[in-house]
């Protein structure tokens, strides 16, 4: 610091001029706001012009360009193309809305800005508290650990890498997988989500070490079959160690048998993880708690807050019945991180010996607050709305003898198609895909899509607090309108 009135003013990356930027922040929170409280009237999904395409890839700015000149940008290049994940007839894949207050949350988090790795300060606090909330609502124990991670691809890598290090019968952490005298394996359901393949692959075993089971009509593991397999593996020399068990599948939302499930892991000493990204918080539905119970029997279970409790992304959680097995997989302590008793460097639990970050965003703070300014209760009721409106569109697709039903609605996921009849699997295929392109680029609805037995079909997965009965009337219409459209075209002649 100097006195000398000629000298450039104190360069920080604070404001220069508060007011300036507290009058931006206002204009940002009312742009935000009014932008959200107005998006039904707009496209779902719009796709991006190249001429705003081409604004993404320009040299890195040296110099300052400001505060204003960057959020102009913003407002004219970024926030008028999102995903659609806002709007109440997106139904792809299986996201969440997002909470205003969650998104204001996640300001404040970041204007206090703590590294939740660990530490003497109240963010961690905060987590602790959203974990047992979690712990609560799943009937975990409160002995039980846990940790909030970007998302479920996170928490189910978590509670493999646990589920390994426990029942490998050696010391992974110090030996690593090349000491492993048998091959371990890890049996899930066909319709298993693609990250617990991510997961045991990252964690030595390969895609080999997945074992997967066949499914039942209703797309739920086949007990009999992943007894069977159990077996045979041991018998062919491979060591089982760990069963994931679904709660809601991607495909069609089955939920596999946790009670049975349970019980298998408990009589062959294996691991017992749930894969709940999707329906593990629907124990809060009063329609939906029945079909998940079993889950409070689970070794672990990974839960996303990020899909159908609406919790801004990313937020997922992962619980653990042992918290000494969950410690015993992550905890490594250096000198440089000693856990002191007094000072910024006390503190209870350092989230940092639960997972694989040391430095972890103050994520806990919007879930901590979307769950106060709602209550649970809410949370299950949009769960419940959401499971009706599927079958409510499956009545709908049942009505029509232009669409059919692919699949059994589980949860809040139907699988269907047009299907006016006279056309083999392969032409449907084609037309099915065409009126899918077309519900986005018309920025009607959307819906995704999967392959089940071979088929293509419309999916969607209604994890949606915006959406109204009429939408799924619209979305019903619009198939049937496209679809007629598409057929009503004559095949191009080919070319000569
Ligand atoms: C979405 C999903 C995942 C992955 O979760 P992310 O939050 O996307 O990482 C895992 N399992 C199931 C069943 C899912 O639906």
């Amino acid at each position: 610091m100097t006195d000398d009135p000629q000298a450039a003013p104190f360069e920080t990356l604070d404001p220069q001029d508060w007011e300036a930027m507290r009058a931006l922040a206002h204009r940002m929170v009312d742009d935000a706001l009014g932008s959200l409280e107005t998006l039904r009237e707009r496209p779902v999904w719009q796709p991006i012009p190249a001429e705003v395409a081409v604004r993404f890839k320009v040299p890195a700015p040296w110099e300052p360009q400001g505060a204003e000149a960057a959020y102009e940008e913003f407002v004219t290049s970024v926030q008028p193309y999102p995903m659609g994940n806002l709007h109440p007839r997106f139904w792809g894949w299986y996201m969440g809305n997002g909470t205003v207050l969650g998104a204001l949350a996640d300001f404040l988090a970041a204007t206090m800005n703590p590294n939740v790795g660990g530490g003497n300060h109240v963010a961690p606090l905060v987590e602790e508290q959203v974990i047992s909330w979690v712990k609560e609502m799943v009937g975990f124990p409160d002995t039980a650990s846990g940790l909030l991670v970007s998302g479920g691809s996170m928490a189910n890598f978590v509670a493999l890498a646990i589920a390994r290090n426990v029942n490998a019968g050696f010391d992974v952490r110090a030996l690593g997988m090349q000491a492993a005298p048998q091959p371990l394996t890890v049996y899930a359901s066909g319709e298993v989500h693609s990250c617990a393949q991510k997961a045991l692959e990252a964690l030595g075993l390969g895609s080999v070490g997945l074992r997967k089971v066949r499914v039942n009509a209703d797309y739920t593991i086949d007990l009999a079959a992943l007894d069977a397999m159990i077996r045979a593996d041991r018998a062919a020399g491979q060591r089982p160690i760990c069963v994931i068990g679904n709660a809601g599948t991607i495909n069609t939302g089955a939920i596999d048998d946790l009670t049975a499930l349970a019980d298998l892991c408990a009589r062959e000493g294996l691991w017992f993880h749930v894969d709940g990204a999707i329906g593990a918080v629907a124990v809060l539905s009063d329609t939906v708690r029945p079909l998940l119970r079993g889950i409070e029997l689970a070794d672990s279970v990974a839960l996303d807050l990020h899909k159908w409790l609406h919790i801004p992304f990313e937020a997922g959680c992962v619980i653990v019945r042992s918290e000494p097995a969950h410690r015993g997989t992550f905890s490594l302590t250096p000198e440089y991180l000693t856990h002191e008793t007094r000072g910024v460097a006390a503190g209870g639990v350092w989230f940092s010996d639960y997972g694989l970050q040391l430095s972890r965003q103050f994520r806990a703070l919007k879930v901590w607050m979307s769950i106060k300014e709602h209550g649970l209760k809410r949370f299950g009721r949009m769960i419940d709305r959401n499971v009706a409106q599927a079958h409510y569109f499956g009545e709908l697709v049942r009505a029509d003898p232009q669409l059919e039903l692919m699949a059994p609605i589980g949860l809040d996921i139907v699988c269907f198609r047009f299907n006016p009849g006279r056309l083999a699997d392969g032409a449907l295929d084609t037309l099915n895909k065409e009126i899918l392109m077309r519900l986005h680029e018309e920025g009607i609805a959307v819906p995704s899509y999967t392959t089940l037995h071979g088929r293509y079909c419309l999916r969607i997965a209604i994890a949606n607090h915006r959406s109204i009965q009429d939408d799924f009337d619209v979305l019903a219409r619009e198939v049937v309108r496209i679809g007629q459209d598409v057929l009503a075209v004559p095949e191009p002649p080919m070319p000569a």
